[in-house]
């Protein structure tokens, strides 16, 4: 944004008591609050549609809420902050208004809620309840420079506007194609507003030079594992890739992994794996095939080679089967880092809380400047986390700004 002078005079036509600006699921479920409360309210999003990730969540059908929303699901440098807005807009709220507009909906493993037929349901429905309330919105508008006067001046492409209260809900950084940018943070930044460390989250990792070479050959292969990143434990399914890991536990893991940290990889983490090769110690059985009962063939076969595994069980010390065992049930793994903003589900990190007010995330320093949404150091695990957060906090903020 460059600095320029904005008259007040040239902004006057384009009054409004509140400027929303994104389109996405925090700044029309806010928007719609304001209408709603007879704010008149108007929504600036440079793309050409709303709601762009929405589309695309949960692949295609959206996971647009959980039934188990506590803040034990969101990371931030202060995990208190969420807990305002989340108990005071809960899974049940946003349920309730997908029912009002006849949406149906089903629920998957933990508590994951998911649109039966599109994500477009979601969107039509906002667009609808933004159109009831009075709400216009602005597309292919870009935000030039931002002025506080006594009133917030915004310069667009489309002409400058002016208004009351401003929200900003553009986001974090992840999926640039979709129209992602910094903007949220750079209009932080021009209030004097920290922004914490930012990093891809939501991600699949990328392994270091010799595991990648070893373990490209399980792309496809899919185990079902326990994987721990610091205090954090996530079961589920990990997915080789040619790359590193994906899958539900590997994506779950990067919430929490910071650069040069240690994943830990339990394959087998219902089973004792000692104990069955200890009750196999007589047999003159292949480790491979022995593994292959427990674990996928290729990845038992790989793994094998990889450490070096190739005595038949009965020759087998009992230290040697134990230090197996300790192997599979405590894989460690340093990735080199992650696959990055390009395919991460979400940005960790952002917008510092410290500087909002929890109850209305309103600008503690600047009444009527408002962030929400994924700008904000806020982050939920996958789940139907992060569209909540979008749906709670835009709707404290709905009631203020
Ligand atoms: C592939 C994928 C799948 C996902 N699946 C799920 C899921 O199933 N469940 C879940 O809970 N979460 C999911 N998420 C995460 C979720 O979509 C986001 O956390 C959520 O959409 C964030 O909402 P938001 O309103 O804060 O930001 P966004 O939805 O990103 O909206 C920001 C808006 O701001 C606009 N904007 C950005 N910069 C500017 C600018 N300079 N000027 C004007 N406008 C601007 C953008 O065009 C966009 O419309 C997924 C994300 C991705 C990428």
């Amino acid at each position: 944004m460059g600095v320029m002078a904005i008259s007040v005079d040239s902004a006057k036509k384009s009054n409004r008591d509140v400027i929303v600006i994104g389109a996405g699921a925090a700044g029309l479920h806010c928007a719609i609050e304001c209408g709603k409360r007879g704010r008149s309210v108007l929504v600036l999003d440079h793309g050409g549609g709303t709601g762009a990730k929405i589309r695309i969540s949960g692949g295609g059908r959206s996971n647009f809420t959980n039934r188990n929303v506590t803040a034990d699901h969101y990371f931030s440098q202060n995990p208190h902050f969420c807990k305002s807005a989340l108990a005071r807009f809960t899974s049940r709220d946003f349920l309730s208004l997908v029912e009002q507009y006849h949406i149906a909906y089903y629920e998957k493993e933990a508590g994951q809620i998911f649109c039966v037929k599109s994500s477009r349901d979601i969107i039509e429905m906002l667009e609808a309840a933004c159109k009831k309330a009075g709400v216009k919105i602005q597309l292919k508008c870009s935000v030039t420079e931002i002025r506080q006067q006594e009133r917030f001046l915004i310069k667009t492409s489309e002409g400058v506007f002016s208004s009351q209260s401003l929200v900003i809900a553009t986001g974090g950084l992840s999926y640039p194609n979709l129209g992602a940018s910094r903007f949220g943070h750079d209009v932080a930044r021009q209030f004097g507003i920290k922004v914490t460390q930012t990093r891809p989250a939501l991600v699949p990792f990328v392994f270091a030079g010799e595991d990648q070479r070893v373990f490209k050959t399980l792309a496809g292969v899919s185990l079902d594992v326990a994987i721990s990143c610091g205090m954090k434990r996530f079961r589920g399914n990990i997915l080789f890739t040619h790359r590193g890991l994906s899958g539900p536990a590997a994506l779950q893991a990067s919430l929490y992994w910071e650069p040069q940290g240690t994943l830990t990889i339990d394959a087998l983490p219902e089973t004792d794996i000692f104990a069955v090769m200890y009750s196999r110690r007589q047999r003159r059985m292949e480790m491979r095939n022995l593994l292959a009962e427990n674990l996928p063939k290729r990845f038992a076969q790989v793994w094998c080679d990889h450490r070096r595994i190739s005595k038949p069980v009965n020759e087998t010390s009992d230290k040697e089967l134990k230090e197996i065992a300790n192997q599979l049930h405590a894989w460690s793994i340093v990735p080199k880092g992650t696959e990055g903003y390009e395919t991460a589900e979400v940005t960790a990190g952002g917008v510092n809380t410290d500087a909002l007010s929890s109850k209305t995330m309103e600008v503690n320093k600047t009444p009527g400047l408002f962030f929400i949404g994924e700008v904000v150091d806020v982050t939920g695990e996958l789940g139907g986390y992060n569209l909540h957060w979008a749906w709670a906090s835009g709707y404290v903020a709905g009631q203020y700004a």
